[in-house]
C-alpha cells in the first residue's frame, strides 16, 4: 500500500482547491476507496475529507417543493429520515439496504454514487478496460454478476444501490469543482463504457458531488427490491427502483398515472426503462400487465455465457415490484 497524506479541510472552497492537485482523491466514509488504497487499486497521494464540510449532510425542503440531500449524509441518516421514508420510500430502502450497518453508518450518499466497479476482474487488479487495459475478461470468463443489458467494450455492472432509485425520482445532481458548479439530472450523471471506457460518470478531475435535489412527487408510491446472493454484506444481483402514481379514487381507481422504473445490477448505469414506462401509464395495474412490463424489461438483453438466469430474475422482480404497489 502506497504512503498519503490526510487533510480535512473547512470550506468546500478549501477542498475543491486542495483537490486541484493530480495526486488528489475526495474521500467520504472511505467505505470502498480505503479498500482500494489497501489493495493497491488506487494510490492517491492525499485524501481529502470530506464528511466534516458543515451543510452536506442535512436533508431541507426546496422551495417551490421537493427535498435537497447532502452528498455526504451517511446512508444510514438517509434510509432513517422521516420525510425520506414518508415521500421516497425507494430512496430509504435502498440506503438502508446497502452492504451492514457498519458501511451504512459510514458510507455516504456522494460516495455510493461515486464508487468503483465490484467485476471481480477489477478488483483482483486484472489489467482490465477500467485499469486501463484493453480487454474485459468477463466478457468470457466469470461473468455470473456481469451486464446483460448496456454492455460492452467492458461488462461491469453499476454497483450503486441509490443510483437506480434516485434515476426513478428524476432527482437532480450538483457537481462542484474548482472552475465552477453545475446540476445535471442524474440520468446524465453515468457513463456508458461505449461512451468512455475509462469512467463511470462524468466527474471531471477535482470536481466532487455536494448535493442531490428530489422533486416533489405527491401521491407517489415507491418501492427498491433488491436481490442478493445472501442476505447481507453485497451489492445487488438485480435490483429494481419503481416510483408510480396510480388513481386512487374517481371512476378508474388502480390506473397509473405516471410511472418511473430503473433497473440495477444489469447493466453499466442505472438502467431507466422508459418502454415499460409507457406501457404501464394509462393502464390499471393488474397481475397480467405486472407480468407484461416485467417481460418488457429485459426486452433486448443479452445475456453472456454465465448470467442468463438474470433476465428471468429481473423480469420477474419487476413484476413482484409493481404488484407489491397495488
Ligand atoms: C463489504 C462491502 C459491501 C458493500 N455493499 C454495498 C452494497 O450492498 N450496495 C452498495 O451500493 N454499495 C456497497 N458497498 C460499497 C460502498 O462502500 C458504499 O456504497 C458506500 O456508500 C461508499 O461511500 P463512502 O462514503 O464510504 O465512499 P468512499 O470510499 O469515501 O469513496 C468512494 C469513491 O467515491 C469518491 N468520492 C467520495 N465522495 C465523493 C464526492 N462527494 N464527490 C465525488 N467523489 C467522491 C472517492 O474518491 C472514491 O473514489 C460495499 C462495500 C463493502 C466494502
Amino acid at each position: 500500500m502506497k504512503r498519503f497524506a490526510h487533510m480535512s479541510p473547512d470550506s468546500l472552497a478549501a477542498a475543491t482547491a486542495a483537490l486541484r492537485d493530480t495526486g488528489a482523491a475526495p474521500v467520504g466514509g472511505g467505505s470502498d476507496l480505503l479498500g482500494m488504497i489497501k489493495d493497491d487499486l488506487a494510490a492517491p497521494d492525499r485524501l481529502v475529507r470530506l464528511t466534516q464540510l458543515s451543510g452536506l449532510d442535512t436533508i431541507a425542503p426546496r422551495p417551490g417543493g421537493g427535498v435537497q440531500v447532502g452528498g455526504m449524509i451517511t446512508l444510514s441518516a438517509l434510509s432513517r429520515h422521516p420525510v425520506i421514508r414518508d415521500r421516497y420510500a425507494v430512496l430509504a430502502e435502498a440506503a438502508g439496504s446497502v452492504g451492514t450497518p457498519q458501511i451504512r453508518n459510514a458510507g455516504t450518499l456522494a460516495g455510493n454514487l461515486t464508487q468503483r466497479p465490484w467485476c471481480w476482474y477489477f478488483r483482483q487488479g486484472f489489467p482490465c478496460y477500467k485499469h486501463g487495459g484493453t480487454r474485459c475478461f468477463s466478457r468470457t470468463g466469470e461473468n455470473q454478476f456481469n451486464a446483460i443489458l448496456g454492455g460492452g467494450p467492458s461488462f461491469i455492472v453499476h454497483p450503486s444501490d441509490t443510483a437506480p432509485a434516485l434515476v426513478a425520482l428524476d432527482a437532480q445532481i450538483h457537481i462542484v469543482g474548482d472552475a465552477g458548479d453545475r446540476w445535471l439530472p442524474i440520468r446524465e450523471f453515468f457513463v456508458l463504457p461505449s461512451e468512455d471506457v475509462s469512467r463511470e460518470n462524468v466527474l471531471r478531475p477535482g470536481e466532487i458531488v455536494t448535493e442531490l435535489a428530489l422533486p416533489p412527487r405527491p401521491g407517489a408510491r415507491s418501492v427498491y427490491t433488491k436481490v442478493r446472493d445472501r442476505e447481507a454484506w453485497t451489492h445487488a444481483v438485480v435490483s429494481t427502483a419503481v416510483v408510480l402514481t396510480l388513481d386512487d379514487d374517481g371512476d378508474d381507481p388502480g390506473v397509473c398515472r405516471r410511472a418511473a422504473i430503473a433497473l440495477g445490477g444489469v447493466a453499466p448505469i442505472p438502467w431507466r426503462v422508459a418502454a415499460v414506462e409507457r406501457l404501464l401509464v394509462g393502464k390499471r395495474l393488474t397481475p397480467e400487465l405486472a407480468a407484461a412490463a416485467g417481460a418488457a424489461a429485459v426486452e433486448g438483453a443479452r445475456a453472456l455465457a454465465r448470467n442468463r438466469y438474470k433476465i428471468s430474475l429481473v423480469s420477474e422482480t419487476l413484476r413482484r415490484s409493481l404488484l407489491s404497489l397495488t
